[in-house]
This record gives structure tokens, C-alpha cells and sequence, in this order.
């Protein structure tokens, strides 16, 4: 069995992406082919926002909008402990200096509670000046903006939701990737709306911000790419990828609707057994992810290596929270116990929009019985 199994979705789509990529192979735009531009707008309309300025890879969709800030080293970003990498090397990349804060055991994502703890702190302190948060939302379920974006406006922090997972859930049927100043995502291949490499793309209702970011993604260009007005990167998602995704996008409401199934098929099964996620009132989630939480470091180890020998692969997404990552060693030592209990209990189960019923209460039948 894969925990992802990107096949059946490609047997789906793969008539409708051959004529597309042999479009690609005639007009040889290979980078800022039409196709891109097509895509951007798409994604524009499917999150309700302005602008849409696709890019290389999600991580870049976290650091540009950084890059557009001119974060100094003494400018504290606060980001979840309990997250991909990516979310707090961002801020670093970019010259400022993460903060981490707790999250929610419920529902993994940041909690509001610890994030103004977190920013008292810092004013208290007088080390770092608070200047912006950036909220997760992870496993697909949106972050609790409804809360957060009050606390960011009481601070005058600006919001930039990672939305690199969160891609196809909604809050109150507002789609994710616009709840930010600026929102991130990525299509790496294993995320809800994915290309066949590496992608991203970034989102803002702000006409300026839309302005510098599209400056910063092509070597900071002014009027046209050789009229450099600031120090930018290159970072652009190229033609192929863009044709791979609008043939993705064209099936994702669908495939969003299965992955809610199957989390609730997981939850009508696991319920009592494992501890299931929570996905909050008026929240929907894109299921990025699957993800119980068990007892003790021991007993997933346990479930682990009984799912694998029936050939069902399961993952830890995340065994380390990132205020113990080895990079961020020289920061000030903090104690997030949540984030912690986390990385030693949750276990992630095979998840993708495609995933029958059977296999399911396979997965399901060997996890009841090693409990
Ligand atoms: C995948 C991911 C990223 C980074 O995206 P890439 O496209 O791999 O650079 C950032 N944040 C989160 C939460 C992610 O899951």
C-alpha cells in the first residue's frame, strides 16, 4: 500500500495532461509560458483574493513575502513549534528571528493563548521588536484566524498564513491561503494540491504588496526584468508544472469532498481507539494529512512496525518540534510542552482521495487489534 498514492490520480487526469504538455512541448515557453499566467488567475478566483504570484517551491511563497518586510535580526516573527521546518527557517532566511510559540493539542494548530503569552514576552523583554506571526495551517485544517488576526491587529503584527498543507480548507467557507496579508502554499508533490516537482505560489489582496512581490520573485525588476530596482530572487514556477496543475485544479474540489470522506471513514473506525482529530465548528479541512494522536512514544512504535509488516506505511510528521531543531540551537531555550508531547505521540495514516473503502478497514482491523 502507499501512504500517497499519487498513481491513481494520475491515471485520472493523465489524458487531459498529455494534450496540455504537448502544448507546452510546441510553444517551448518553458518559463512564463501561458500556461502560467493561466494558472495564477485560476488560483485567484478558487481563494477569493487580488493577486496571485506563483513561484518556486512553497518555501520561497514563505521567504519573499519575508524579503518584502527587510527583517532585521531583532525583529521576532512567531511561528508554531509544531510544524515543517520550512516555517521558521523562513524567517531566518529571511534576516529576522523566529519566535516559537505552542499549539493546540486539539487541533495541532498554533494557540492563540500561547501567542500573546509569547508576544508579552518579547515587548517585556525589550530584546526583539514583534513584527509579524505566521500562522500554519496544518494537516490541511485552517489555523484560528477568527482569533489570531485580532491578536495582530491589537500588536500591529503583520499575518502571513502557511498555507503550504492548509490548500482547499475553508473557515466559515472562506477559503485558505487568503486569511494572511499574505498567504504561502506549495505544490510539492505530496501536498492537497500538488505539481510533479517543486511549486509554489503566493496570495494577497493588497495591490503593493502584489507589486514588490512580483518584483522580488524575478531578480527585483522595475519595468521589465533587466530594469533591477531592488535585490530580489529567481524563483518562478515554470510552464510544465503550471500545465500539471491546471489539470490538478480542475478535479481538486472533488478530490477535496474524498479526502473529507475518508477522514471521516478513519474517524467512524478509530473513534475510542486512537485519540482522532478535531476539526473545530464552521473549520473544513483538506486533510493534508490523518493524523491520532496515541498514548505514549511506545505504543505508536508499536502500531508502527505492526501496520508496516501488513504493508502499510504510516509517517511521523513531526518527531522533533522546531525550538529542538539542531539549526535553531543558538536561539534563547524555550519549553513548549504540547509541541513536544506531540512529536512523541502522533502518527500519520495513509491518506489520499483515492484510498477505498477496504483498505481502509484493513489499516483500521491492524491498528484495533495492537492498540
Ligand atoms: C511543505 C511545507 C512547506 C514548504 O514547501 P516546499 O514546497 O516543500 O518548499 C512549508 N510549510 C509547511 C507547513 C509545509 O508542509
Amino acid at each position: 500500500m502507499q501512504f500517497n498514492d499519487l498513481h491513481r490520480q494520475h491515471d485520472r487526469i493523465q489524458e487531459g495532461l498529455d494534450r496540455r504538455l504537448g502544448k507546452v512541448f510546441q510553444d517551448m515557453h518553458f518559463i512564463s509560458g501561458e500556461e502560467v499566467a493561466e494558472i495564477e488567475e485560476k488560483l485567484a478566483d478558487y481563494v477569493g483574493v487580488k493577486h496571485v504570484i506563483s513561484c518556486a517551491s512553497g518555501t520561497d511563497a514563505l521567504v519573499i513575502p519575508l524579503l518584502a518586510k527587510q527583517l532585521k535580526k531583532t525583529d521576532a516573527v512567531f511561528v508554531p513549534a509544531f510544524t515543517f521546518f520550512a516555517s521558521g527557517e523562513c524567517v531566518a532566511s529571511a534576516g529576522g528571528t523566529p519566535v516559537f510559540v505552542d499549539v493546540d493539542e486539539e487541533t495541532f494548530n498554533l494557540d492563540p493563548d500561547s501567542l500573546e503569552e509569547k508576544i508579552e514576552e518579547v515587548l517585556k523583554d525589550g530584546e526583539l521588536e514583534p513584527k509579524g506571526v505566521i500562522p500554519v495551517d496544518l494537516y490541511g485544517l485552517p489555523a484560528d484566524f477568527r482569533r489570531i488576526r485580532k491578536i495582530a491587529d491589537k500588536y500591529g503584527l503583520f499575518l502571513l498564513e502557511d498555507a503550504a498543507q492548509g490548500f482547499g480548507g475553508t473557515i466559515d467557507g472562506r477559503k485558505a491561503a487568503g486569511f494572511g496579508d499574505v498567504g504561502a502554499t506549495s505544490f510539492f508533490p505530496s501536498k492537497p494540491l500538488a505539481c510533479y516537482g517543486d511549486g509554489g505560489a503566493m496570495f494577497t489582496n493588497d495591490d503593493e504588496t502584489a507589486k514588490l512581490l512580483t518584483s522580488l520573485h524575478v531578480h527585483g525588476k522595475g519595468k521589465n526584468k533587466y530594469d533591477n530596482i531592488r535585490i530580489g530572487v529567481n524563483s518562478r514556477l515554470d510552464t510544465i508544472q503550471a500545465a500539471v496543475l491546471l489539470e490538478k485544479l480542475a478535479v481538486f474540489d472533488e478530490e477535496v469532498d474524498l479526502r473529507n470522506a475518508v477522514a471521516d471513514r478513519y474517524t467512524e473506525r478509530l473513534r475510542g481507539v486512537v485519540k482522532t482529530p478535531t476539526v473545530p465548528e464552521g473549520f473544513r479541512s483538506s486533510w493534508a494529512q490523518y493524523t491520532v494522536r496515541l498514548e505514549s512514544t511506545e505504543q505508536r512504535t508499536r502500531l508502527q512496525e505492526a501496520l508496516k509488516a501488513q504493508d502499510v506505511p504510516t509517517m511521523v510528521y513531526y518527531p522533533i518540534p522546531l525550538h529542538q531543531a539542531g539549526a535553531f540551537r543558538d536561539l534563547r531555550p524555550a519549553v513548549l510542552p504540547v509541541s513536544e508531547k506531540l512529536c512523541g505521540t502522533v502518527m500519520s495514516l495513509p491518506m489520499h482521495p483515492y484510498l477505498t473503502e477496504e483498505e481502509q478497514d484493513f489499516i483500521c482491523g491492524i491498528i484495533k487489534k495492537n492498540v
